[in-house]
């Protein structure tokens, strides 16, 4: 999988893109940044020394698909008050769809995501970025400066319509 830094850069990335068209994501973006690192809370298992990690990686592993995830999502949305839920659940679905597509474009060390799953165990992927290398990385980064300028451009350009 891609790194977690990768994943949070990913997640910055897709915030400014939605806040073009619903400015009001830019107050939430916390929760499309957690939802990016949402798939793999599996690795923390390692936390818990490698039997530990084994012996959760069958509960974790479904998060890490389509369906699971959405699931977790689900779960997660249920905590905020039913006026919120709404927007919880897209920006964390969004966040999600930004690490399971990141992860897509990975050629990973031991195999790859089970996007499907529950429908099928099969891992898929398309070969483009070395998980250790830092490509993904350095895409990211520059996904992440395009979009802040653009950002910043329009309020700069706001506020001298404001002045005038
Ligand atoms: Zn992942």
């Amino acid at each position: 999988m891609a790194d977690g830094l990768t994943h949070v850069l990913l997640g910055w990335v897709a915030v400014e893109l939605i806040s073009i068209k619903y400015p009001w994501a830019m107050k939430y973006r916390a929760l499309v940044l957690v939802g990016a690192i949402l798939p793999d809370i599996g690795n923390f298992a390692v936390l818990m020394g490698e039997t530990g990690a084994n012996e959760l990686y069958y509960l974790f592993m479904p998060l890490h698909s389509i369906v699971g995830s959405l699931l977790l999502v689900g779960v997660l949305t249920m905590i905020f008050k039913g006026e919120y839920r709404k927007k919880v659940f897209l920006l964390l679905t969004a966040g999600v769809a930004t690490h399971l597509a990141a992860d897509y474009f990975i050629i990973f060390l031991d195999g790859k995501v089970p996007l499907f799953f529950p429908f099928t165990f099969e891992k898929v992927g398309y070969d483009l970025f070395l998980q250790a290398g830092r490509g993904f990385l350095i895409v990211a980064l520059v996904a992440v400066v395009v979009t802040v300028l653009r950002r910043k451009q329009v309020e700069r350009k706001l506020k001298n319509l404001d002045e005038k």
